[in-house]
């Protein structure tokens, strides 16, 4: 399948590694040019060198923390004509809802949520001017079915599928389309880390502890593992591209069938 993604400029926020990356080497290898972000210089040099070496497409480099606003506005004056954004970035962690501080439920929401309203903001005018564009929030399983060690998380994940549902709404009739799609456990470097450090510390195997997750903290799972991060990156390419016209204001899941939910 064509996704006809040529000639259209992507964003990608957070794009050195995990879920990101695989969403920006997916687009590019499909034919649009692609900003690569993540806050260090050098972890963007390296992101745009491997997508660059494997597709030969054009491949630009953003080194910026796109939770602040200063940074989103920068981005946005250095390329205008963003016709896809894909509001990646995002934190999590894991804490009782005691232990958790004003200052934490602020954090989250600055980053996981209104990081992604500001650059929809920004990017709107030159997609309303063009009558196209793509806007995809990253969301979570967890923004349905809520954590309960990390319920501030679960919180800016539901926030996103309500901007994201408004906002479709609000461009009703034009041709910007506006999505969310929710992965599930997924094997990105964040959560790599996390499982190492559990079998590190348990004495166990990544797999041994990959098994005992889906056993014990997502048994609803269908898959029973972890989804790629390119698993989730091929619907995102697939809502991204024109293909998907006629999909928009929805909640896209790419969980594994954690979510007990037939819709
Ligand atoms: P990750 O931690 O593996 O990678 C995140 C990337 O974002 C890294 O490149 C990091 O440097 C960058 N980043 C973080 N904060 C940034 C900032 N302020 N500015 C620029 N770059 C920043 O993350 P991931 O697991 O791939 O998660 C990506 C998205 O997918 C998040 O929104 C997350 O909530 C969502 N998600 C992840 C999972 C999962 O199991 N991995 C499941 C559901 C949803």
């Amino acid at each position: 399948m064509d996704l006809q993604l040529n000639g259209k400029l992507a964003l990608v926020s957070g794009s050195t590694a995990g879920i990101g990356y695989a969403i920006a080497h997916t687009l590019s290898r499909e034919g649009a040019a692609v900003i690569v972000n993540g806050r260090t210089q050098a972890g963007v040099d390296a992101a745009v060198e491997r997508i660059r070496a494997d597709t030969r497409g054009t491949v630009h480099g953003l080194a910026a923390d796109l939770s602040q606003a200063e940074a989103a506005q920068e981005a946005v004056r250095r390329f205008p004509g963003i016709d896809i954004l894909i509001n990646n970035l995002g934190i999590f962690e894991a804490k009782a809802f005691e232990d958790i501080p004003d200052e934490d439920w602020q954090r989250f929401f600055d980053v996981n949520v209104l990081s992604g309203v500001r650059l929809a903001r920004l990017v709107l005018p030159a997609m309303k001017r063009a009558n196209w564009g793509r806007i995809v929030f990253i969301s979570s399983e967890s923004g349905v079915q809520i954590p309960t060690e990390m319920i501030h998380y679960g919180m800016t994940k539901t926030a996103q599928l309500a901007v994201s549902r408004g906002l479709a709404e609000s461009v009703a009739g034009t041709g910007i389309t506006v999505n969310s799609v929710l992965p599930g456990p997924t094997s990105s470097r964040g959560v790599g880390d996390f499982v190492e450090g559990l079998a590190r510390s348990s004495g166990k195997s990544a797999e041994q502890v990959e098994t005992e997750f889906f056993q014990s903290v997502r048994p609803s799972s269908l898959i029973r593992r972890f989804a790629t991060p390119q698993e989730v990156a091929s619907l995102v390419a697939y809502v991204a591209s024109p293909l998907a016209s006629a999909t928009t204001g929805a909640a896209l899941r790419v969980d594994g069938g954690v979510v007990r939910s037939a819709f």
